[in-house]
């Protein structure tokens, strides 16, 4: 779900970055492309490994056809009448604040301060058109939910001379289902026995690192964390590990077959306690449920 609606925003985004905000040609010199930004979603596991991923985005790419100029060589080039050749426009408009000046791009000619008898008919006089390009990144091991890795060049193209534009892709990670992260630390909840908790016992835990013993100390109360060092993410551009800390639940059972009540029973008796395990009682309750 997440995935198909952020890979359409992508897109949006892209043709945004491209098409919209008015950022007029500075003086001198081609313009150079625009940065493009898109989404990658990956798990926990690819998160912790570090991961190559293939995605594709509509990236707009320089027109073959007419090698991004937007027009057939041919055509006939005039000056601008909208602008004069200036490639800007000055709007004079008049406010409750008095007159304001405003200068934008000409729309005419987009800024190049010249026009052209015919339009690139691939292009439709942009220079650009949209093609599905297909990436390979490498996505670092440790990288947090959030963070944005940057492909050289693999952005919008510069004009005819100019530096391509670079892809910013922020890098998201899902949401999973045994493990919290916080930083490079992760949180696991481990469900034991009441007698695995009493006489401790090795359990075996399947970290992001493979399995891994886990040694369940005799006497463990519900609700102990233990701390297994380095078995974490890794730490992006540092050294090492964070850790993984276990927070062991002791499970208490809901159906107990007539064994394990009896056995309990004589537990509580040889502790001195009395429960009063009356079937009604509990049947009572049941009942209400
Ligand atoms: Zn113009
Ligand atoms: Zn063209």
């Amino acid at each position: 779900m997440g995935g198909g609606a952020g890979g359409m925003g992508g897109i949006g985004d892209i043709f945004n970055d491209l098409f919209g905000g008015g950022g007029g040609r500075g003086r001198g010199g081609p313009r150079p492309g625009k940065d493009l930004r898109t989404n990658l979603d990956i798990d926990l596991q690819e998160a912790h490994d570090g991961v190559t991923k293939q995605f594709s985005v509509a990236r707009p790419t320089r027109c073959d056809e007419c090698d991004g100029s937007g027009h057939p060589e041919d055509a006939d080039v005039r000056t601008c009448t909208q602008c004069d050749g200036r490639g800007q426009v000055t709007r004079v408009q008049q406010t409750p604040l008095g007159r304001v000046q405003q200068t934008t791009t000409c729309p005419a000619c987009e800024g190049e301060g010249e026009t052209y008898s015919e339009d690139c008919a691939v292009c439709d006089g942009s220079g650009i058109t949209r093609e599905e390009t297909t990436l390979t990144v490498d996505v670092p091991g440790g990288i947090q939910d959030g963070q944005t890795l940057r492909m050289e060049g693999e952005g919008a193209p510069g004009e005819p001379g100019a530096r391509d534009g670079d892809l910013l892709i922020e890098v998201r990670v899902e949401g999973d289902d045994r493990f919290e992260r916080d930083g490079a630390d992760l949180h696991l909840t481990e469900p034991v026995s009441f007698p695995q908790a009493v006489f401790g016992d090795t359990v075996t835990l399947e970290t992001l690192d493979g399995s891994v013993e886990f040694e369940v100390p005799a006497g463990t109360q519900s609700g102990e964390t233990f701390r297994l060092k380095g078995k974490g993410m890794p730490r992006l551009r540092r050294r090492g590990n964070g850790d993984l800390y276990v927070n062991v639940q002791v499970v208490t059972p809901e159906d107990l077959n007539t064994e394990q009540r009896e056995a309990l029973e004589a537990f509580a008796e040889a502790g001195g306690e009395e429960i009063d395990v009356s079937e009604g009682f509990f049947e009572k309750i049941k009942n209400s449920l």
